[in-house]
């Protein structure tokens, strides 16, 4: 399996969704024995990366940090254009470019919608073209974050039939969310998903994401009633008001108390639906539902780090080693079984 920069959900398709998520069961389990952690540990410590974030960001930092770590993978990063360059007026591709020059991989976050295409398409033409993470671009897309959604609902749902067939409500401010839309895009992958959005007027899915399901055929409706979506869906994905993108205190008419999952209402959603968000949360979920067995906000936080070392042994082409490792050392059935 060949991957090489990760910038977009649209370049995911079913076999390699399939495969990024067999492949983070694997490595979580592998890396539960110390004799696993150091084989992991020893695949790319030759290797460097830069965390270049700078948007704010604690999981998504973290996470990529950690699987760095996992594989062995030394890091650098800035968190700060202020420190930076940039500062003095350099053109981020004249950064990047530079950096690109001491690291072998580069996961970014800006605040920016397709800066990290831009930087990966610049690399691309330089004599030292080294693999792109976009990490989160402005309001746009947040494709890792797609990744390790899809994996959290493969694993949720893998007893129960799958992805396929399952309804997904995404709740919150819809407009400004980039990792439902990433999410969104990933849905071409799987069959007859009926996703349904819910939001309050003038925070509704933009126009060009909902053109893209209805070109792909796929089913979508939209609401502005949580309570009425709750009892028919499968997976409900809450997410914030994002209003740090606010021009004009837009999100001072965004009522977030309708977009609330309250502690009543568990009683309408299905005993074997699934609770995501990805964080942080402010009070669209009460806290008295954490410890629901519903609840899968925190597992999907974790899923996030296995998901990026698969994603990043991918890109090193070093995945093969580890599937080979794990089926020396585990039978088939010991790796599925890899807990929470
Ligand atoms: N952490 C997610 C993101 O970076 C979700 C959020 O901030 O609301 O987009």
């Amino acid at each position: 399996m060949k991957l090489f920069h990760v910038l977009k959900s649209q370049q995911f398709d079913r076999e390699r969704l399939d495969y990024l998520c067999s492949l983070s069961t694997v490595v979580r389990k592998v890396a539960k024995s110390r004799a696993g952690s150091d084989f992991l540990r020893s695949r790319l410590s030759h290797r460097r990366a830069m965390l270049y974030f700078t948007q704010p960001s604690t999981r998504t930092f973290l996470s990529f940090l950690n699987a760095c770590q996992i594989l062995g993978i030394q890091t650098s990063e800035i968190r700060d254009p202020s420190t930076s360059s940039e500062y003095k007026g350099e053109d981020l591709k004249d950064a990047l470019r530079t950096f690109s020059s001491y690291v072998d991989l580069i996961v970014m976050r800006t605040n920016r919608e397709g800066v990290a295409d831009r930087i990966a398409d610049h690399l691309d033409a330089t004599d030292r073209p080294i693999p792109v993470i976009n990490a989160g671009s402005g309001k746009d897309q947040h494709p890792s974050q797609a990744l390790l959604d899809v994996y959290t609902l493969h694993r949720s749902f893998q007893f129960k039939g799958g992805i396929d067939g399952k309804t997904i409500a995404m709740v919150g401010d819809l407009a400004r969310g980039r990792t439902v839309r990433s999410l969104c895009y990933l849905m071409k992958n799987y069959e007859d998903v009926r996703l349904v959005f819910v939001s309050p007027h003038g925070f509704g899915m933009l126009p060009d994401l909902k053109e893209f399901l209805t070109k792909r055929s796929i089913a979508f409706e939209e609401t502005d009633d949580l309570r009425d979506v709750l009892p028919r869906c499968d997976a409900l994905y809450m997410t914030r008001v994002q209003d740090e993108h606010d021009v004009d205190d837009e999100s001072h008419s965004f009522d977030a108390d309708r977009f609330t999952l309250h502690y009543d209402d568990l009683a309408r959603l299905r005993e074997d639906a699934v609770i995501m968000h990805p964080l942080p949360r402010r009070q669209e979920i009460d806290r008295r539902i954490d410890g629901d067995s519903r609840a899968m906000y925190w597992r999907q936080a974790r899923n996030g780090m296995w998901m990026r070392v698969a994603m990043i042994a991918t890109i090193f082409d070093v995945a093969g080693e580890i599937l080979d490792h794990a089926a020396d050392v585990y039978t088939t059935s010991e790796l599925r079984d890899v807990g929470p």
